[in-house]
Formats: structure tokens, sequence, C-alpha cells
């Protein structure tokens, strides 16, 4: 088949899911491009070397941000997937949907059919809830959402802290009581990791109609008359160009949607002219309105051998992933994230600003064994990220040469509302830890260190050491106003024939993890699509 109705470009969370659905009609003939390998690698699979995944080159874009003028000038990491299945194949796997009022707001902004009752039922029908059906869970839907493995021995005392402290429980945070303290959801099916690729991708591979192109990165869209009729790709050192009959929907996530977009010809003009590019629409929100989920953290060390110290020990860890390779369970079968705690650090507030994840582990674990390696002791540790950062970025292009990174302004903290609650979520950590039962098992703090107490110095620490949750948004925002890039049908304001559907169009960040929130989009962009041509 040499002839496309729908170009996708990236076979990322959201382009998953809308090339599954367009493709599920047999007339559509949809052409999928990816720049990054399949997702043939077992380590994808497995739940526990996500963070191995993030660090690891041959599966990311491997991008960092330009030095952040209120964080010490650091460049920030910023991993992206490059792989089938985009982010979803390398990230922490964490479910959750956002706070109903982050889509009301959406509606707000001028969003129509993006309100909390509008994408309610997407959801619904994209999952399969450990909890069973229900008035907010799917019971029949393609994504298997499971519990987090618990610890109990961890979990129950913190959450009885949480709630002596003054943060309430939740058992559901994505159904009537979103607030508080309670188990993650992850999206993992039979222990193994459920990505946008194993879920959705895999069916439609079967299908005639439908054609899968890797390590095929998309360098330009081909427009004539104000419409974008096709695309120019590399793949293997040769240029191809390929036709769409309807429509080209660029699913490249939030910093190569707009990328690619600026290296068409389609963003602020005057960006345009400094890379010589000549101007086909000048659309001035192209790479603005960068949001990321702010993020620090508290360490500690554990009073008790409750933590998963215990599991990374080289023998145990072996066995871990050899009974996972045969029954899909065992401590390789999840993420040592234990608690998930979403909190108003000021009770006026209408919806939680910040979420706080523990792990029953520290980030510099490593694989012990006696005599041979020491390991880092027990330890646990929390990581608070702003849920509703004020302060935006932006993504600019490095030059005109499609194969260069994007450069990447987070702007983190350049308000002092941003600033402020992040110095109130390390302070509400430790009120949680400094409760009974809890505060038996918390020995020295290792960060920010029992020394940081005054504003200044936890504002420092919080400089020193922020870092983002890896849930870039907004770049390529829907709205209807002249910042806008995408309209509320998500098609590209002054060009025909093209759409964007990954988390650039977030005109707001969620208050949550964004890959459920990405899988909406993709779901929600094949009914734009499906809609429009029907
Ligand atoms: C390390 C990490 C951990 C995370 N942890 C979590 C978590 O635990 N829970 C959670 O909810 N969210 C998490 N996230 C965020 C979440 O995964 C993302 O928000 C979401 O996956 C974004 O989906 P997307 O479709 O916008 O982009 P992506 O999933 O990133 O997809 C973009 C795709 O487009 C491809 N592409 C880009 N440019 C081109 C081009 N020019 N030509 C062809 N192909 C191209 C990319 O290779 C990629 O496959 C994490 C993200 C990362 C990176």
């Amino acid at each position: 088949m040499t002839g496309y109705d729908y170009i996708i470009v990236g076979a990322g969370t959201s382009g998953c899911v809308l090339a599954e659905r367009l493709s599920a009609d047999p007339h559509c003939r949809v052409l999928l491009l990816e720049a990054g390998k399949d997702d043939t690698d077992i380590r994808v699979r497995l739940p526990l070397a996500a963070r191995h995944l993030w660090v690891h080159p041959g599966f990311n874009w491997g991008y960092v941000s330009e030095p952040e003028p209120h964080a010490d000038n650091r460049r920030i990491a910023v991993p992206r997937g490059k792989i089938v299945g985009g982010s979803s194949s390398i990230n922490g796997m964490l479910y959750t949907r956002g706070h109903p009022s982050d889509f009301d707001q959406w509606r707000q902004m001028g969003c129509t059919g993006w309100s909390y009752d509008d994408v309610l039922p997407i959801y619904k029908r994209l999952e399969t809830d450990w909890r069973g059906a229900g008035p907010y869970h799917g019971g029949a839907g393609p994504m298997h959402i499971a519990r987090a493995r618990t610890m109990e021995a961890l979990v129950a005392p913190l959450r009885e802290a949480a709630r002596k402290a003054g943060f309430p429980s939740t058992d559901d945070h994505q159904g009537a009581s979103p607030e508080g303290y309670g188990v993650p959801d992850l999206n993992i099916a039979h222990g193994k990791r459920a990505s946008a690729a194993s879920v959705f991708l895999k069916p439609a591979r079967r299908r005639a109609n439908f054609t899968l192109e890797i390590h095929a990165q998309t360098t330009r869209l081909i427009i004539e008359n104000g419409r974008a009729v096709g695309v120019e790709y590399v793949q293997n050192g040769s240029v191809k160009r390929v036709h769409a009959a309807r429509e080209i929907i660029l699913a490249g996530g939030v910093y190569n949607s707009p990328q690619l977009l600026m290296l068409s010809g389609i963003g602020p003009a005057d960006e345009l002219a400094r890379h010589n590019i000549k101007v086909a629409c000048d659309l001035p929100g192209v790479g603005k309105n960068l949001q990321d989920h702010a993020g620090v953290g508290v360490d500690m060390t554990c009073t008790e051998p409750v933590a998963f110290e215990r599991e990374l020990r080289a023998d145990r860890l072996t066995l871990s992933v050899l009974r996972w390779a045969l029954t899909g369970t065992g401590a390789a079968a999840s993420m040592p994230v234990i608690c998930n705690g979403f909190i108003r650090t000021r009770p006026e507030l209408d919806r939680p600003d910040i979420q706080t994840l523990f792990t029953a582990s520290s980030p510099f674990a490593r694989v012990w064994f006696p005599g041979l390696r020491t390991g880092i002791g027990h330890r646990f540790a929390s990581r608070s990220v702003l849920l509703h950062p004020e302060s935006r970025g932006h993504v600019a292009l490095a030059s005109s040469d499609p194969l260069a990174k994007p450069r990447i302004f987070f702007n983190l903290l350049a308000t002092q509302t941003d600033r402020v609650t992040l110095r109130n979520s390390i302070r509400t950590t430790r009120a949680v830890f400094a409760e009974d039962p809890f505060a038996a098992l918390c020995g020295i703090e290792l960060a920010p260190g029992r020394d940081i107490h005054s504003d200044d110095d936890i504002d420092a620490y919080v400089r020193r050491t922020v870092t983002t949750a890896f849930h870039g948004v907004g770049t390529c925002k829907m709205g209807i106003d002249d910042r806008a890039v995408v309209d509320p049908q998500l098609r590209v304001r002054g060009i025909d024939g093209l759409r964007v559907a990954d988390a650039s169009i977030m005109p707001t960040i969620t208050g949550g993890n964004t890959h459920a929130p990405a899988l909406m989009i993709g779901a929600k962009a094949a009914e734009l699509v499906l809609g429009s041509t029907s």
C-alpha cells in the first residue's frame, strides 16, 4: 500500500491510541512514523527496570534543559522515550488522570468538549481498573490499571502519620475523593508494563490498512497552498516523502511537536526568521507555555529493615527477575512506590497543589552483595511536585537542522508562589514524618538535612536540587485565544489538514502524572478526526 489517508508522526502515548482507533476502520489507510526503535527489549516490559530506562541512551532522546535561571543555572535532564510507545515505554507507570477541576478549567478557557464530564467517559472506555467498573472506572477497556504492590510495614504507619498531620487518606485517587494519601495505581498488566504500544498498537499492527515505520524521523511537513499534504522523513540515511489524502496528525510530544511545526514554517515569525525558515503561518504560541511539575525530595534512613534495600541484594534480585519472567509476580513486577499523596498546603485552595510520592528506596539505591559491594542501607524517600505551577517556559529551535535537539527553557520557580509552595512541601513532608507511628521508622534525614530549616536555607536547597517529574506539556496549547496553537478540535490554526494530538496540547498541566491524560488525548483526537470525516 503506497497511499495513506492519515499520517501520524510519533508512535508515543497519544500516537499509539490514535493509530489504533483510526485503523480500526478498514477503509482508513494509516501510516505511523516513529523516530525510535521497536519496543521488543524485555527491559521495557520489566516494571522494576523503569529507572534504568530513563537514563539509557538507547531508549531516550536524552534532552537536557538550558541553564535554569532560578535553579542556580543548572541544566536539568529531560528524558523522553525514543522508541515505539514513546515515553509510555520508559515511564514510571504511575497512573493518575488529574483532578476533575483541571478539565473543567480547560472548558472555562474555551476548550469546548474537554470538561471533566466530557473526558470521564473516554477514560472509562480506555481502562480496566482493578476495582472493577463503576461510576468513576472502566471495567472492560484495554488499559489495565493495577494497585501498587503494598509494603504494609511502611504504608500503614505512613498513612496514619499523615492523618495525624492533617492530611486525609483515600483509596481511590481517580474516584469521588481524589485528595489524600493512598496506594498508587500503576499501568501494569499481569506484572508487565502496559505501555501505549503493548496495549493499543499490538492489535493495530495486525491490520492490513496500518503501516508502522520505525527509525523514521519526520523532518518537515510538506505544505501546499496553506494545507499540510505530506511529510518528509529520514530513514536509514535516506530522505523519503509521503502524502496524506486526508490529514496529518502530530503526536511527537511536548518538545518535538513544536519543533517540527517551527521547522516547517509554522511558529513565531521572529523565531523562524532567526533560523532563516520561511514563514508558512505566523503562530506566536508555538513552543510557548511549557509547563512541568517541578519537584524536590526528602531522603531518610529507615530504622528498621523494612525498605526495598533487602530486595536489591544481587542474588535476591536475580531470583526476583527470574520469578517475574516465569510468573509475572514478585518484587520485580512493580515499582517500590508505596504511597501517593495529593494534598493542599493551604486550606483555602479548591484542589491539591502538591503531589508527594513515597518510595521505599532511595534515588541512590544500588544492587549490593555481602563482601563484594556494599548497599546504601535501608532508606526511603519522598518527592513532592508543584501540581499547578505558575511558571512558564518555552521550547525553541537550536538551528534549522531537523536532527538538532530543541532548546528547552523550563524557567522553573520563576514566581514567588511556586517557590513558597515547594518550600512548604518540604515542611508538610517533615510534618508527616514527625508523627507516630511513622516517626519510629525515621532515622537520619539525609536531604535536605537536619540543619536546613530557615526559609532561606530551604529555598537554597530547592534551587540546588529541583528537577521536574518529566511531565512537560503545553507547547502547542489548545484554546481560542491568540496564543492557542490548536483549536478545541486540535486543528492547527491557519493550516488545513493538520492537527496536534499529544501532551503538548494541554493548555494547563493536569494535577497528576500526565501519561493517562496523554492516552485520553489520543482517544479524543480519534473521535474528533473520525467525527469530522463521517
Ligand atoms: C522518564 C519518564 C517518567 C515518567 N513517569 C511517568 C509516570 O510514572 N506516570 C505518568 O503518568 N507519566 C509519566 N511520565 C510522563 C508521560 O509518560 C508523558 O507525559 C506521556 O507519555 C507523553 O505522551 P506523548 O504522546 O505526548 O509523548 P511521547 O509518549 O513522548 O511520544 C512521542 C513520540 O513521538 C516520537 N517522535 C518525536 N519526534 C518525532 C519525529 N520527528 N518523527 C517521528 N517520531 C517522533 C518519539 O520518539 C515518541 O515515540 C514520565 C515521562 C518520562 C519521560
